[in-house]
């Protein structure tokens, strides 16, 4: 039984989807004016391990993730939502390139971010370019209903007239009105209204017909018509990074709400924010990564997703080089555990007395952890206790082979959820075959083809295979 901490109780309950075996799921997608950095890639290793752990759990999962190529807003500062500065429109002049280009551009680039990094593809990517009518309809609908106004071409919320604006966020309006870091403008009524549409400045590339102007819309009205029209009026699960309670999901429940009359999302699923060395990621402080730069650095995205399972989702997730070699290193272990197992599995010669393991409790405590609001650290922390325990079996030939397949079937299971990709071709090669290796090259280049065959197949033997190359060999686990 799965429970989950709602960031609308503040409670974490036991999880109930609204249809029986199906879950309803939306994820705010990436603004693709630029590349995203390794703060957004985290949000969507935890929603995808959700999403893992639903289907395990035998739910069908319906997940929509939407693009934002409508560029008017930086995640970095929310205050500028309504300003109607075109973020896409600046890269494009930045880059030569068309506004649809560059959405293109940075889109593709999400996508392949998403493959290296194992992350499940949602069931539809849609685009706000392509729902602008849906946001028409939606806002009309908040114009009828008294909880919009609009001034100039523009349109907005008017947020005194929602009752429950701020049960997100725990935000009262009174505490809005002073402090708040919102973006005035001369056709509001008040400074934390918020933009449903906005009248398009002359150089505004993307802009649509509506009937009040020449424009665009606000951004945080594309989440409500997407997820209407992909998922219905009320979702099972929202997720998000903390960053987005306020003002973008606030404003989510209160446009698809407004509009409804129903509740939106049953579970609110929030992330904390990354931190690289203890310290919020900006461009200016020169701590800003995306993926290609980890990868520069000489890790895998695998070893980046190792690292963000490491931590719990709602606790601060700090970034730094050396949590990244300890990433490395623990998935390694996995891998040599996993292939050691495997390689096992086809040899005979080994004990068949039944050592206890206690793999049933293991695999229990495993999926109780996960059904505990995604505890990934204690699951891995039990990982690792049962690939200890088992290795110290391993090395006094003890195990038997039922018992290796009992614990490779339970790593496969529970690897449904984790999402890590073993990739044994990059598994550390241990000291010994190097050195059998290194005899063997020598062998060759002595023309002691009969000593180079005997070290071949001592290293197959230790479960690697050795490939010849001009001057060189490579060795990988076979
Ligand atoms: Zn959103």
């Amino acid at each position: 039984m799965l429970k989950l901490h709602n960031t609308l109780t503040g409670k974490k309950t036991k999880f109930e989807s609204i249809q029986k075996g199906k879950v309803k799921m939306y994820t705010c997608g990436p603004t693709v004016y630029d590349y995203a950095h390794i703060g957004n890639l985290c949000a969507y290793i935890h929603a995808d391990t959700l999403r893992r752990h639903l289907i395990v759990s035998g739910y069908e999962v319906l997940h929509i993730v939407n693009i934002t190529d409508v560029g008017h807003l930086t995640e970095d500062d929310l205050n500028q939502a309504d300003s109607g500065e075109d973020k896409i429109l600046k890269a494009a002049l930045k880059e030569h390139k068309t506004s649809e280009e560059i959405a293109n551009f940075y889109t593709e680039r999400f996508f392949e971010d998403i493959k290296k990094l194992n992350i499940t593809k949602a069931s539809y990517y849609p685009r706000a370019t392509a729902h602008v009518q849906q946001m028409i309809e939606i806002i009309k609908i908040l114009l009828q209903k008294n909880l919009a106004y609009e001034k100039n071409g523009n349109v907005f919320y008017d947020v005194e007239k929602f009752s429950e604006y701020g049960k997100l966020s725990k935000k009262k309006i009174e505490d809005l009105k002073h402090g708040a870091r919102l973006e005035k403008h001369p056709d509001k009524k008040h400074s934390y209204d918020f933009a449903l549409w906005l009248k398009a400045p002359k150089n505004h590339i993307l802009k649509w017909e509506s009937p009040w102007s020449l424009g665009y819309p606000g951004w945080h009205i594309e989440c409500s018509a997407m997820s209407m029209e992909y998922l219905g009026e009320t979702l099972d699960i929202h997720t998000g990074g903390e960053d987005h309670i306020f003002p973008h999901h606030e404003n989510e429940i209160a446009q698809s709400e407004g509009c409804t009359g129903k509740p939106f999302a049953n579970f609110w699923f929030h992330n904390r924010f990354l931190l690289v060395d203890s310290q919020k990621m900006s461009k200016s402080k020169g701590n800003f990564y995306i993926l290609e730069d980890v990868i520069k650095k000489g890790f895998t995205p695998m070893e980046f997703r190792m690292l963000v399972i490491s931590s719990h989702y709602r606790s601060s997730l700090n970034f730094t080089w050396r949590g990244m070699k300890q990433a490395k290193k623990n998935l390694q272990k996995i891998s040599r555990f996993v292939e050691t197992l495997n390689n096992l599995k086809e040899n005979n010669n080994i004990s068949s007395e039944n050592t206890d393991l206690s793999l049933d409790t293991y695999q229990k405590e495993l999926f109780k952890a996960m059904d505990d609001d995604l505890n990934t650290p204690k699951a891995l922390g039990l990982l690792f206790e049962l690939i200890s325990r088992s290795n110290e079996k391993i090395s006094k030939k003890s195990l038997s082979k039922a018992q290796i397949e009992k614990l490779l079937s339970l790593w496969n299971k529970f690897n449904k959820i984790i999402g890590l990709e073993i990739n044994t071709k990059n598994t550390e090669i241990p000291f010994e075959v190097l050195e059998l290796a290194k005899k063997r090259q020598a062998a060759r280049k002595d023309k002691d083809f009969k000593k180079a065959d005997e070290l071949r197949v001592l290293i197959e033997e230790s479960g690697f295979e050795i490939e010849d190359n001009k001057d060189d060999f490579s060795l990988s686990a076979n």
